[in-house]
């Protein structure tokens, strides 16, 4: 439309100057409106900050074009003063640069959000199960402990081991293998309850985080997730596959307040698990007050 009308104006036989001024900022108006308004409404979550300077500095060059077109009709109307003219176009013209360079690098801003975003994600995240990987788990555990420090509440976190996996991958190859992982971790997430944390390690062992929960709840949360993998059949290339996991649990505080002390006795009750028979859950040493499963 905007190129229609300049060529009208230009080759059309009758001249206007202000057309030439006016019609390219219409456009420029409507769209920077249209642009700024979405990054304000539905702007990347990862990068609000930067969505919102962009988003001031295209309201900014929106201003600036609504002010030249006032400042020309108002102020130059029907002047002959070349110096005042000179000085008007000359103003807004920087103007112009100022938002256009602080644009660019509002813009730039949002893409290095969005990149650290991304990398941030990749560094936290399981690539083959999606889950949280061994550093966001341990982060979460952070967190998770000094929320409980502070409210002065108990959680478990158990350690989980798929059985005989080995087997798995020697039997039927290390990429169905990949799927049994893959079901294991499907078969976990939809048996614990929404505020638990679950998360890969590494190899075939998986962890989850039990915020607020006593001995007895987590016990009752791990069994929950074990029954759910054993229950679980996976149909892949003709052969219906099932696996179990085994499950060692600890408790803060009982057990220990930082990642190292919790982790191990939740890894010896694994290991408990393993050597009395697999598919199952210790929550504590044989005699040790929170009792075997
Ligand atoms: P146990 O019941 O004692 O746990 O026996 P296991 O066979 O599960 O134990 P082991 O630690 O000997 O075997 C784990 C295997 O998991 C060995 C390794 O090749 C395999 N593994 C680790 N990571 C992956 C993976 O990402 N994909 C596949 N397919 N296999 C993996
Ligand atoms: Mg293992
Ligand atoms: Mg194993």
């Amino acid at each position: 439309v905007t190129i229609a009308i300049l060529a009208i104006n230009n080759f059309g036989g009758h001249f206007v100057s202000t057309v030439n001024i006016f019609s390219p900022a219409v456009i420029a108006i409507v769209l920077f409106l249209v642009g700024a308004a979405a990054l304000l409404r539905e702007g990347p979550e990862d990068a609000r900050s930067a969505s919102r300077a962009l988003a001031g500095l295209m309201f900014f060059a929106v201003a600036t074009w609504i002010a030249r077109i006032i400042v020309i009709i108002v102020y130059l109307a029907g002047t002959t003063d070349i110096q005042r003219v000179d000085m008007v176009i000359s103003l807004f013209a920087i103007l112009q640069m100022v938002s256009g360079v602080g644009a660019t690098l509002a813009l730039m801003w949002v893409d290095v959000r969005l990149m650290q975003a991304e990398l941030s994600r990749i560094a936290h995240t399981d690539a083959l199960t999606g889950l949280p990987n061994r550093r966001a788990v341990l982060l979460r555990f952070q967190a998770e402990a000094a929320n409980a420090a502070r409210r002065n509440e108990s959680f478990g976190l158990a350690v989980f081991d798929v059985d005989h996996f080995k087997q798995v991958n020697d039997r039927y190859g290390h990429a169905t293998g990949d799927i049994v992982l893959q079901e294991t971790a499907g078969a976990l997430g939809a048996a614990k309850r929404a505020e638990d944390v679950l998360g890969r390690l590494g190899g075939e062992e998986f962890l989850v985080l039990c915020p607020a929960q006593d001995s007895r709840q987590s016990r009752e949360a791990a069994e929950r997730l074990r029954s759910r993998v054993a229950a679980m059949r996976i149909e892949h290339a003709g052969h219906t596959l099932q696996v179990s996991v085994s499950g060692g649990v600890a408790f803060y505080p009982e057990d220990g307040s930082d990642w190292d002390s919790l982790f191990s006795a939740a890894d010896a009750r694994l290991y408990e698990a393993k050597k009395s028979g697999r598919n199952r859950i210790v929550v504590a040493r044989a005699g040790a007050p929170a009792g075997d499963l």
